[in-house]
């Protein structure tokens, strides 16, 4: 993408409703835009974060061996009637009625929905195990939106629900969800933790949440440091092997990581004080094992082997899609702006022309700009005519990992720059090699 071209509305000034530095980022960077109270459009830098982060947790989900499907935003109230949460749910849930009378919502979430499907389509034990997705809109009235995307009322989240035939079985769908989740996470560079957590209103015996630690969270936490140090890394999982996944699960919840919720002063104190934390973390997903809570009154049944009809065993899972942006700026970022990790960030590269109008610099820009995007990178090119140090702050702002630096000076000696907005160390090579070097970056990512 050509900067002329794109629609970047970048702000000078620190917006002085958000009080948190990814809000201000995502408003300084023209990322997003505030339609209404905790309602914001996605403007195209920022949207195209979203649909990165949306993409890879696709294609972990996928790779779990769950399948997408898409419901709607809007549901019947009906449905909730019939489980029982249409009053349970109360002022967060945004209750609308059409034309003809009927009462409609605007959900958020879809436990109800998803069994519905199930119920009208599977009958039989051999259907089973079945985990269905979707990545949608929801809506939940927050009596105080704040942070920007952090705590919205319309929110992207992805979630999951899995139907199975037994607990054991379930708890295996659980144990994969968790499984998934780390890879996921940390695919975009961010760690979060695995920490016990309460049912809340969509209930369950079984629920972990995962952090991301952070000063701004909302949840307090509690955990044994050692935590810290576990990562999933590219070890090679097989997602159908019961015990494997119950390996990871064991290996990253076996130490004391909690919310305040279910945090508990006497088992803390078992953990040896230097190890001991407490500390604020944002939400970023949660699972849930919740057995028969909706299946036994919406009557979503399968016949066994033996012929007998049970309702079968559920748990739903959850990823805050659109918090994630909001939590990975948290998460990285400096005084002059966001610094993306590699996994998510909106371009590849930056491509800063120094002297536009010059016929050599010009000519050398382009040549990156085809080169890097006939490779299948996507670049910024920065070819407005600009002082050099506005293209840098703006290049820092909007924080692309890599940066090259094209000017006449340079080229006399056949060489650009390449610079790492992490580390702010520059390199100087020749631009076949800045494009080697990138390319090699992006490899396998
Ligand atoms: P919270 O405790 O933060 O209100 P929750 O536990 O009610 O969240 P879940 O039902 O577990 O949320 O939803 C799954 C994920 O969706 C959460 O882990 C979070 O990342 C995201 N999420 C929930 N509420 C919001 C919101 N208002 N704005 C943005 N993301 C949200
Ligand atoms: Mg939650």
């Amino acid at each position: 993408m050509r900067l002329s071209n794109y629609f970047l509305p970048v702000l000078k000034e620190t917006p002085s409703e958000a009080q948190i530095a990814s809000h201000r980022l995502m408003l300084r960077a023209g990322m997003i835009r505030q339609a209404a109270a905790g309602i914001y459009s996605w403007l195209p830098l920022g949207f195209k974060v979203l649909r990165r982060i949306e993409n890879i947790v696709h294609e972990e989900q996928q790779r779990a061996g769950h399948v997408p499907l898409l419901m709607p935003t809007l549901q019947s109230a009906d449905l909730w009637r019939e489980s029982g949460r249409y009053d349970d749910y109360g002022e967060e849930m945004l209750r609308i009625r059409d034309r003809h009378k009927r009462d409609l919502l605007y959900g958020p979430t879809n436990e109800e929905l998803i069994t519905d499907i199930f119920r009208s389509a599977v009958g039989s034990y051999k259907d089973l195990p079945l985990t269905l997705y979707h990545i949608q809109w929801k809506f939940r009235d927050e009596i105080r939106p704040r942070f920007g995307v952090m705590r919205g009322r319309e929110f992207l989240m992805k979630d999951g629900y899995n139907f199975d035939l037994t607990k054991e079985d379930a708890l295996h769908a659980y144990n994969r969800h968790l499984v998934s989740y780390l890879r996921t996470y940390e695919r975009m560079g961010l760690k979060a933790i695995p920490m016990r957590a309460d049912g809340g209103p969509i209930g369950g015996d079984y629920t972990h949440e995962f952090l991301v630690l952070a000063e701004t969270g909302e949840s307090e936490v509690f955990y044994d440091s050692e935590i810290t140090d576990l990562t999933f890394g590219d070890r090679e999982i097989d997602y159908t092997d019961v015990g494997q996944c119950q390996a990871v699960l064991e290996e990253f919840t076996s130490r004391y990581a909690r919310t305040d919720e279910t945090h508990d002063e006497a088992v803390f104190a078992e953990v040896p004080e230097e190890r001991r934390r407490t500390a604020r973390g944002i939400e970023v997903g949660q699972i849930f094992y919740f057995g028969t809570k909706y299946s036994e009154p919406m009557g979503a049944t399968v016949v066994t082997a033996g012929g007998e009809r049970v309702p079968v065993h559920m748990g739903s899972h959850g990823i805050g899609v659109s918090r994630l942006v909001g939590a990975l700026i948290e998460a990285n970022h400096d005084e002059r702006g966001i610094i993306w990790p590699e996994g998510v960030t909106p371009f590849h590269v930056g491509i800063v022309n120094l002297k536009q109008g010059d016929e050599a610099t010009d000519a050398a820009c382009e040549a990156l700009y085809k080169g890097l995007q006939a490779l299948g990178l996507d670049p910024l090119y920065d070819d407005r005519s600009e002082r050099a140090g506005a293209k840098f702050a703006t290049m820092d702002l909007i924080g692309l990992p890599w940066r090259i630096t094209v000017g006449p000076r340079g080229l006399k000696n056949g060489v650009v720059e390449l610079t790492s907005r992490r580390t702010g160390e520059s390199e100087e090579m020749s631009p076949e090699d800045a494009i080697v070097k990138v390319n090699g970056i992006y490899a396998g990512l």
